[in-house]
């Protein structure tokens, strides 16, 4: 069986280094906000641009929700956001008072900017963008738009680390963006992980105060803060991971252009990328009409997909029921949803694997 991802693959790759990290965080005595988080954060910073700070969170859910409360954003705010997009995203911004409002993805699934000034109203305050699958968002025109209308701007990048846009990496375009670290994420750890990245230094450090119980120093609380700390053990690993990335991004990427040049079957539509983007396929999505019976196909040939999402957000029935969504809404975003497939995407496969994986794609016949 080739599995959609095989995390231990990833792990197998620098075990001895994971291991010493491990042991040496274990035998320190010192578990939550010590050396090794704080290191993280600046090493984390560093490697997007000289010029932004982070704050480790324990999730990337918690750095949406601590991040968008960081930089001011207030219950009934309307924040705009593709109906394609994740159900996390839009628990953070409904967790922090705020209103998510959708507008229709692009023909690269990212946030389309020509939809965004039909859905401003009085309340908007932001637009919170995903860079879906692994490649950035197209930003400028996205830019312009926020601000025009004195919008401000966010990005969620748990699936987009170190994907550049114009040279400028994710996280980087806005007013705070949101990473997750989650094991399977591009720039995943060994458990739960997140964090927040700005140029304004005072947003990342209100979100380290509200990831302390509100605290600004010890035994002094300013604020009604959550436990939301990234800790000492998994920003140890993130670091030794942090070291490697650029091999792990190329490793993907190696996968994803075989597939690219040697899959060719007029039922099967390939991903496309973006002028200005470098994809780092966190997802290789493909599109087909029969998404069950393309799925069933590859599953005889002993091929896992997976479909990121079946059932769009807004179709959720914790959002239909709070907002009164029905199917149909988003016609695009549900085409989409219908159509998609993703291949097996992880930080390592063997050649014989993605020759397999290509033959399997390429045989079927619908
Ligand atoms: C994974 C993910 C999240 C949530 O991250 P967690 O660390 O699992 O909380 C949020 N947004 C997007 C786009 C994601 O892919």
């Amino acid at each position: 069986m080739i599995p959609i991802n095989d995390l231990s693959r990833g792990y197998n790759l620098y075990k001895e280094e994971y291991e010493e990290k491990a042991l040496e965080v274990l035998r320190s005595g010192w578990y939550i906000l010590g050396k090794e988080l704080s290191a993280f954060e600046e090493e984390y910073a560093k490697a997007l641009s000289d010029d932004c700070y982070c704050a480790g969170v324990d999730n990337g859910l918690d750095a949406i929700l601590l991040g968008l409360n960081a930089s001011g954003i207030m219950p009934g705010d309307e924040i705009i956001v593709q109906a394609n997009g994740y159900i996390a995203t839009m628990l953070g911004v409904m967790q922090c008072g705020a209103v998510p409002v959708f507008v229709e993805p692009d023909e690269y699934y990212q946030l389309d900017s020509a939809n965004i000034e039909a859905a401003i109203t009085p309340k908007t305050k932001a637009v919170l963008v995903t860079h879906l699958y692994g490649m950035a968002t197209r930003m400028e025109p996205i830019m312009d738009i926020c601000k025009k209308h004195g919008l401000k701007l966010f990005e969620d990048c748990a699936q987009s680390h170190f994907a550049p846009y114009k040279g400028t990496y994710t996280g980087l375009f806005g007013d705070a963006s949101f990473f997750s670290f989650y094991p399977t994420k591009n720039f995943g750890g060994f458990g739960d992980g997140g964090g927040v990245v700005s140029r304004d230094k005072e947003i990342i450090d209100r979100v380290k105060v509200l990831r302390n119980y509100g605290s600004d120093y010890r035994y002094h609380n300013i604020a009604m803060g959550y436990n939301d700390r990234l800790d000492e053990l998994q920003a140890g690993l993130l670091r030794v991971k942090l070291k490697h990335i650029k091999d792990l991004l190329a490793n993907r990427d190696h996968i994803a252009q075989r597939y690219l040049a040697e899959i060719d079957n007029p039922k099967v539509k390939l991903p496309t990328t973006a002028e200005g983007c470098v994809h780092t396929w966190y997802q290789f999505v493909v599109r087909v009409d029969d998404q069950d019976g393309f799925r069933e196909h590859l599953k005889k040939r002993e091929i896992g997909t997976d479909i990121a999402w079946k059932i769009p957000p807004y179709l959720q029935p914790v959002m239909m029921e709070k907002f009164g969504y029905k199917r149909g809404d988003y016609p695009k975003t549900e085409y989409i949803c219908d159509t998609i497939v993703s291949l097996p995407m992880m930080d390592y496969m063997s050649e014989e694997e993605i020759d397999r994986v290509i033959e399997g794609v390429n045989s079927y016949v619908g």
